[in-house]
């Protein structure tokens, strides 16, 4: 990996020759160990050799979700995604001065290859997949979360509070890591389900915690909570979102829950398969890229590149893990853009992806009528529900009208108002607003706070459940 002090200064025309030159050795040296992408190249007629510069990637077809997944025919895909020398390929395919140390040095090809540490997917419309770090990969998880450390601009003597829910997702073990690589005294809480909210509370307290981890709409509980029981967070300088996408205007509740008027909230952007994730240094800088760890590139709808700063979906390749690793991988998630030139906040040349990225995912299927579906794009709930001021939480219930498979679907809307929220007023905007985005009439049932975090299983879940899905499938 590259000396990250001189990386983030780099020159962009410098950071696109040193992607160049690490695909090009990546391709050589590493692919030809990979069954699936060795086979992709074959079937393609594609020689190693002929990737030679980023622009070159083109030549290859993309790589989907449904690549990876498993599926019936075949349940253990994954393992055809990672790399797995052996005796012959090494001798085939390694750098000269390589092949010797790693064909009789166990040590070496354990330390490189071994697959040592897994996180899953946590789709919800495909099953989720495996995905493999080696030693060397832990190393590079741990240096990254350096890296994110340092862009956020956390000092030495910070005290964290790890709050993402503990479980083998990339969210928790990411923040883990960062904090072992920047050696910060730290709580990895594991969340509400493992510490419970009032343990993290008191531990904010006596540990005099000044940077917060977590989901957003966990976060946002725990601050919420801590106001409530008049628990002092004044400590709290920084507040890092994390494992999904943060909707406009929860920033500004959580800010509004902290004592500390100088306190910054920032985000992190990961998708599991990147292995990494990436941050922001400043709300509207966008997320700093590692240029040495990966190429990003954004496509359009018929799979062309876009030009900087043009919206399309981000598109991963590999340059430098080990274990699991993917080229040209279509995420499915879409970007305003991606920016090459200084950052106006931090000054680093490091690329950036543009905030506010949009998961495709999160669309699901809809009918008005009993004739055919449509497509509702739930996203649109969160920066509705999550800015409106008078609403201290709430969950989308999609049903069947009278609970009959044959009838057509109906949404519940359950809020907890605010104390001294004007309900009526409440009620009419919100019923507004999301028809106007939506074409889809919601039946809003108040209910109390109580009420309404015990639905969300915001103590009892490893994620809360925002929007529930109660049809019965026919
Ligand atoms: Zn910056």
């Amino acid at each position: 990996m590259a000396n990250w002090r001189r990386l983030e200064c780099l020159k962009p025309e410098r950071i696109r020759k040193l992607q160049d030159s690490l695909l090009k050795d990546f391709i050589k040296y590493q692919i030809p160990y990979h069954p699936y992408y060795r086979e992709l190249f074959k079937k393609s007629k594609i020689k190693f050799s002929g990737i030679k510069t980023t622009n070159d990637l083109e030549k290859l077809p993309f790589t989907t979700k449904e690549s990876i997944a498993p599926s019936k025919q075949e349940p253990k895909k994954f393992l055809d995604f990672i790399l797995q020398p052996n005796r012959q390929l090494i001798k085939q395919h390694a750098a000269i001065d390589k092949k010797i140390k790693i064909i009789f040095n166990k040590k070496h090809i354990y330390h490189e290859y071994k697959p040592v540490h897994i996180h899953f997917t946590t789709g919800r419309s495909a099953m989720s997949v495996p995905v493999f770090y080696t030693p060397r990969d832990l190393q590079m998880l741990e240096e990254s979360g350096r890296r994110m450390m340092d862009v956020l601009n956390v000092s030495d003597n910070s005290v964290v509070i790890n709050a993402f829910p503990y479980a083998p997702h990339l969210a928790f073990w990411q923040a883990f890591y960062a904090i072992k690589g920047a050696n910060l005294l730290s709580l990895n809480t594991g969340g509400g389900k493992i510490l419970g909210t009032e343990k993290i509370l008191r531990s904010i307290r006596s540990m005099k915690a000044s940077l917060l981890a977590g989901m957003p709409g966990y976060l946002y509980h725990l601050v919420r909570a801590g106001k409530a029981s008049k628990i002092d967070l004044s400590t709290v300088e920084l507040v890092v979102f994390g494992g999904e996408r943060v909707p406009m205007g929860l920033r500004d509740k959580v800010k509004g829950y902290l004592r500390n008027n100088g306190a910054r909230i920032l985000s992190t952007y990961a998708f599991t398969e990147g292995k990494t994730a990436w941050v922001e240094c400043n709300e509207d800088s966008g997320y700093h890229l590692y240029p040495d760890f990966e190429y990003i590139e954004v496509v359009d709808k018929d799979g062309k590149r876009v030009g900087e700063g043009e919206k399309g979906e981000i598109v991963y390749t590999s340059l430098d893990w080990r274990g699991t690793v993917l080229l040209r991988y279509k995420t499915g998630d879409i970007t305003n853009g991606i920016y090459y030139e200084k950052c106006r906040h931090c000054k680093r040349n490091l690329p950036r992806l543009g905030g506010n990225i949009e998961r495709k995912s999160e669309y699901t299927e809809f009918r008005l009528t009993k004739i055919k579906g449509s497509f509702v794009n739930l996203n649109v709930f969160f920066p509705i529900m999550m800015a409106n001021k008078d609403i201290e939480e709430w969950q989308i219930e999609i049903k069947k009208r009278n609970n009959n498979p044959y009838e057509i679907d109906e949404l519940i809307l359950y809020v907890a108002p605010r104390k001294n929220a004007d309900i009526k007023r409440l009620k009419q905007s919100l019923k507004n607003r999301i028809f106007s985005e939506t074409e889809v009439n919601p039946s809003i049932i108040l209910v109390s706070l109580k009420e309404l975090l015990g639905r969300l299983g915001m103590e009892t879940e490893l994620k809360e459940k925002r929007i529930i899905d109660s049809r019965k499938k026919l």
